[in-house]
């Protein structure tokens, strides 16, 4: 039987692994923790999708408008064509393997309006569309499992992909228990390891999706796209821990952005843009929100509590739960911070990256959301992913031998344990805290040539002294032996950053404030010998 390894299993990784268990291929499923602990239990808000039920007017056609506008025209145009039209085909599926959704008064699932979008098209659960997504696909996950198709595996993380000639034969996994690095033999290798939070430190976003494996892959050769598009959501609430999201629903429903000017509130969204100004997309609300230069708040407090309670229940607890605020009375301290990574490996339409048989889905690739992102738009796209490349590797012949990766492993090996016996009480989260300060200050919502420069320098910096510091082995290993594969990704982000010499989507220059035509492209990023090549690329665009 054919082998597929898939490294992560949010949304995407379990929707992969279920369409290839339904072709009757077997899946080894790993992440470090369960399905509940993925990032995408974390999506609130909602997905996307035209369906019969959809409003007047609302079309496909309109779906893929709006996300091609929101993605300022550099997404990959077919792919964004399939991914809308396939929407409501995957709301029937969730619905049928059990996601609850909201229903309207008719009984037929409800949707709201959501940011950039021409037509109330988000599909919700109440405030836990992403929870009640998982559940869903972990119990189905489970049934394949019982029938031998699916292997789930935790406390296992990706290490290195085993790659010779452009061709992919599976991956190293570091094994938390023993402590060892595991090679798995695989006919394809789907990547599904989410976002780069890690880049920025405190973001909205879960710290397992850390971009790592990204890093390690550019490292191996993989090509990456887009890495300069980093969306930051304009409503976020400050705690101790962590930026948490204040749900795009809550302007969905109704509510409104404003900062005081003396006793007077300034409801400055829509001041500038009209009734829609507050569902503007969310590259446009943050910017918004800083030039105000002053506190924004996002009041909701004129709602009825009893659709408070109804509709946006998370929001109210946790504004509750970790500032004390009753939102039913008191509007919400919102600022902008990093949400969504629109970059990451760069694939073609069915999902394969620039190696054979290595396929990158979800949020760890780059595809449908071009320089920004709809809300809504990635739970869907995590879902559609997932099914592309196991349709895809279930129409390959896939019967490679692999060659002899002994050398290999061995070396990687004895990478590992220098870096596990090494003594000194220095911690390797003092490195990723480093980076997090300068992505911040150097790559933020609004960038130069200067900062941009700038943050180049400090990061090649840290990633001159990385392998020469001992670091605190009682820490968890991962911790200490991902830190070359994050840093290696940030510098390449910062340098597509700079080459993209103009202003698109959540991609804002000071130094070059417009969009250029020259720059309808996607930025392609390789790395060779510690070299990072930059290339500006049609095909991403127009052919995928
Ligand atoms: C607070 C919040 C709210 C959101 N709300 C919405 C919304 O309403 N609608 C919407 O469309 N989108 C929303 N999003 C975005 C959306 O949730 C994610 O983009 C999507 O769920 C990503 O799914 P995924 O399968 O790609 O990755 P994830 O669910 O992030 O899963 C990644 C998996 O990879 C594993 N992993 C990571 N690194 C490694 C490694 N090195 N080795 C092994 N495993 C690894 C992780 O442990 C995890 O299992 C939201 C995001 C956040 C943070």
């Amino acid at each position: 039987m054919r082998e597929i390894l898939i490294i992560g299993n949010g949304i995407s990784g379990m929707m992969c692994a279920i369409r290839c268990a339904e072709h009757g291929l077997h899946v080894r499923l790993v992440a470090p923790g369960p399905s509940e602990q993925s990032q995408s239990v974390m999506a609130a808000g909602g997905i996307n999708a035209v369906t019969e039920d959809h409003e007047d007017g609302d079309a496909i056609d309109c779906h893929v408008e709006d996300t091609l506008k929101g993605g300022a025209y550099i997404a990959g145009r077919n792919s964004v064509y399939g991914l809308c039209s396939h929407a409501e085909e995957i709301i029937q599926y969730l619905e049928k393997i059990g996601t609850v959704f909201t229903i309207n008064e008719k009984g037929r699932p409800a949707f709201r309006a959501f940011g950039g979008q021409s037509h109330k098209r988000t599909y919700y659960c109440g405030s836990s569309t992403g929870k009640q997504i998982v559940s869903a696909l972990t119990m189905e996950c489970r049934r394949f499992e019982g029938q031998g198709l699916i292997t789930r595996v935790q406390r296992q993380h990706f290490y290195s992909a085993l790659i010779e000639d452009g061709i992919c034969y599976g991956a190293i996994l570091y094994d938390e228990k023993s402590r060892t690095l595991i090679p798995v033999y695989a006919d394809a290798l789907v990547m599904a390891t989410g976002g780069q939070n890690c880049l920025y430190g405190k973001t909205t976003g879960s710290g397992r999706c850390d971009g790592y494996a990204v890093g390690k892959l550019f490292m191996q050769g993989a090509v990456l796209k887009n890495l300069e598009f980093i969306q930051y959501h304009p409503t976020t609430l400050e705690t101790p821990q962590k930026r948490m999201l204040v749900s795009e629903a809550v302007r969905g429903e109704g509510g409104r952005l404003f900062y005081f000017d003396g006793e007077k509130k300034v409801y400055f969204m829509e001041d500038k843009f009209g009734p829609r100004g507050n569902l503007m997309t969310r590259d446009v609300i943050s910017r918004e929100i800083i030039s105000t230069g002053k506190d924004v708040f996002l009041d909701i407090s004129f709602m009825d509590k009893k659709l408070i309670d109804s509709k946006i229940p998370e929001v109210r607890d946790l504004c509750e739960k970790y500032r004390g605020i009753d939102i039913s009375k008191m509007p919400i301290p919102v600022a902008p911070s990093v949400h969504f990574f629109m970059g990451g490996l760069a694939v073609h339409k069915d999902h394969e990256s620039s190696f054979k048989n290595l396929y990158g889905i979800g949020e760890c690739a780059s595809m449908y959301h071009g320089a920004n992102r709809l809300g809504g738009n990635s739970l869907l796209a995590a879902c559609y992913s997932g099914m592309v490349a196991a349709d895809s590797i279930y129409g390959k012949n896939l019967s490679e031998k692999h060659p002899d990766f002994t050398g290999f492993i061995s070396t990687e090996q004895k990478n590992l344990k220098k870096r596990l016996n090494s003594y000194s009480s220095f911690a390797a989260m003092h490195i990723r805290d480093m980076l997090a300060d300068t992505m911040r200050e150097h790559m933020s919502i609004v960038r130069s040539e200067e900062s941009l420069k700038q943050g180049i320098e400090d990061v090649s910096y840290l990633l001159s002294v990385v392998d020469r510091i001992n670091y605190d082995p009682s820490v968890s290993a991962y911790a200490n032996y991902s830190l070359k594969g994050i840093l290696t990704l940030g510098k390449a982000a910062l340098t597509c950053a700079q080459a993209r010499k103009e202003s698109r989507g959540a991609h804002y220059r000071t130094d070059y404030p417009q969009s250029q035509k020259e720059y309808e492209t996607a930025t392609l990023i390789s790395y060779e010998n510690g070299n990072y090549k930059v290339s500006l690329d049609m095909e991403h665009v127009y052919e995928n």
